[in-house]
């Protein structure tokens, strides 16, 4: 260990930008085992380790590595699986320059420990080698409805499964995985690694409920009624609107419509035509990795300019600084600084224009951020063929969480003790971004992991 003086951080291989944007194949390599060792050997076992405590769900990060520079693979598998549901997850799609490699001690001049990259070796060259995580098979009578299947719903699963209870999920959608499938490009995260999840837990009992949403489909107290405890990981989902004229115009579309459809697409289904943007001229109004996401991927759907507007600089995306910089490789233009006012539309109420002002960064708020201040008579247009806003999202605060006495705050996050997880009724628990607001996929399986841990004891203790 402490190999860091002589051994400089190193990255995964990422494909070439004319080969990767031609695909929507995950972009990154995984560490072959000889990397993610020489890598992992890097680390020097701080006393105090940071990277643990930033991470949410305090992954055994220091252990881990400590195996791998080992080649002990076996255990680091072990180690890695335990406080995480899937870690070759979170290993590709964490925002790990602000999260486990922000805090790294070694970030302070000498690169940081690849932490999410050596997570994301342990997990796939394990399962390569024929580890799979335990699970006890259905040891218990009691019996858990979890309604969601994104990241919050598969990790309550994951841990209720290890503990014996019976798990039964319902998700609204044709596949499972919320976000994780229909959200999160392939480019970032391939659909074969959630697939394989949800093999895993279906295979360790789990009966998996597709196609029926909870509330319309079959209703909430018929499954309150048949199980001993509920879990909801809904997620959050509705659109924030920009509250400017002309947003409602057909050939302007929600990121989140248009990230499904192409999913939709990619997996050979049917998917709605007006989202082939093939030699069309694209706007994406928004800042955040959902923005990236669309820019990236309108990049390989072969459009002809792809521009993300952004009224603040670079410095103040809110979205991971790994993305910007892939986007910006793949060819996407950024212009900085200009707050959106108006959709032109033309004759046909088509959108034709986004009509913007300069803005420019004022005195700092309680916050500690900079304001944005719009600058007087610097009203402009930008021409576009289609325009997708994504201004981040709000939970859609279903009607049977009100008529079970399920409390939400001001803007629709289901309230809950943070202890426990459990929500203003009794066995009813929650979590991910229906409790948080969007977030990421660490923090809902963090969410998904403490909640189980609660239900397991109120069930079986
Ligand atoms: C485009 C995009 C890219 C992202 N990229 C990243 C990233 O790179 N890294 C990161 O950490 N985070 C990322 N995130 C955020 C992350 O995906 C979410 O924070 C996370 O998925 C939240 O998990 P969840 O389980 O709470 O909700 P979701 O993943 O939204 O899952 C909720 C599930 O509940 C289902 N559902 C809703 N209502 C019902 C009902 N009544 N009955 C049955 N089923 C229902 C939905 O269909 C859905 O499948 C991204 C988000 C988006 C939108
Ligand atoms: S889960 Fe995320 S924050 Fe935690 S170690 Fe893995 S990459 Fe880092």
């Amino acid at each position: 260990m402490r190999e860091y003086l002589t051994t400089e951080r190193i990255d995964p291989e990422k494909r070439l930008v004319v080969e990767r944007t031609k695909d929507f194949g995950e972009i990154y390599e995984v560490f072959d085992r000889d990397d993610a060792a020489t890598q992992s050997d890097r680390c020097i076992q701080c006393g105090d380790p940071f990277c643990l405590n930033k991470c949410p769900l305090h992954n055994y990060i220091p252990q881990w590595l400590k195996s791998v520079a080992e080649k002990d693979l076996e255990f680091a598998f072990k180690l890695s699986n335990e406080p995480s549901p899937f870690p070759e997850v979170m290993g590709r799609v964490c925002p790990h320059d602000r999260l486990c490699e922000g805090d790294c001690t070694l970030n302070d001049g000498h690169g940081a420990i690849t932490i999410g990259s050596v997570e994301t070796h342990i997990t796939e060259a394990g399962f390569k080698a024929g580890y799979k995580p335990e699970f006890p098979g259905i040891t218990t009578d009691k019996k858990v409805a979890v309604i969601g299947s994104g990241p919050a719903g598969l990790s309550v699963a994951t841990y209720l499964l290890r503990s014996g209870i019976a798990v039964t999920m319902y998700e609204r959608s044709d596949r499972a995985g919320g976000l994780l499938t229909y959200g999160i490009p392939n480019f970032k995260l391939d659909k074969k690694v959630v697939e394989r999840r949800i093999k895993l837990l279906e295979e360790a009992g789990m009966k998996l409920v597709l196609n029926c949403e909870v509330g319309r489909d079959i209703d909430f107290e018929e499954i309150a009624n048949e199980n001993d405890a509920m879990f909801i990981g809904v997620g959050a989902t509705k659109a924030k609107s920009a509250g400017i004229a002309g947003e409602n115009a057909s050939n302007v579309y929600a990121a989140m419509d248009y990230l499904t459809n192409i999913q939709r697409k990619n997996f050979k289904l049917s998917y709605e035509k007006k989202f082939d943007f093939k030699d069309l001229n694209v706007l994406v109004i928004g800042g955040g990795d959902t923005a990236m996401d669309c820019l990236r991927t309108a990049k390989r759907e072969g459009a002809k300019s792809v521009t993300c507007l952004y009224r603040r600089d670079e410095k103040n995306m809110p979205g991971s600084k790994k993305e910007y910089k892939n986007a910006m490789e793949e060819g996407v233009d950024f212009t900085f600084f200009v707050s959106p006012k108006e959709i032109i539309l033309n004759e046909d109420g088509q959108a034709v224009a986004v009509e913007l002002m300069k803005t420019t960064l004022g005195a700092k708020d309680e916050s500690g951020r900079q304001r944005m201040e719009e600058v007087k008579g610097s009203e402009h247009r930008i021409n576009a063929d289609v325009i997708i806003m994504s201004l981040g999202f709000d939970p859609a605060v279903p009607s049977f969480l009100a008529e079970n006495g399920i409390e939400t705050n001001s803007w629709g996050g289901i309230i809950i003790d943070e202890e426990t997880h459990e929500t203003s009724t009794s066995g009813i628990y929650a979590g991910g971004d229906c409790f948080r607001g969007a977030d990421l996929v660490v923090t809902a399986a963090y969410d998904g992991r403490e909640a189980a841990r609660s239900i397991t004891n109120a069930l079986l203790k």
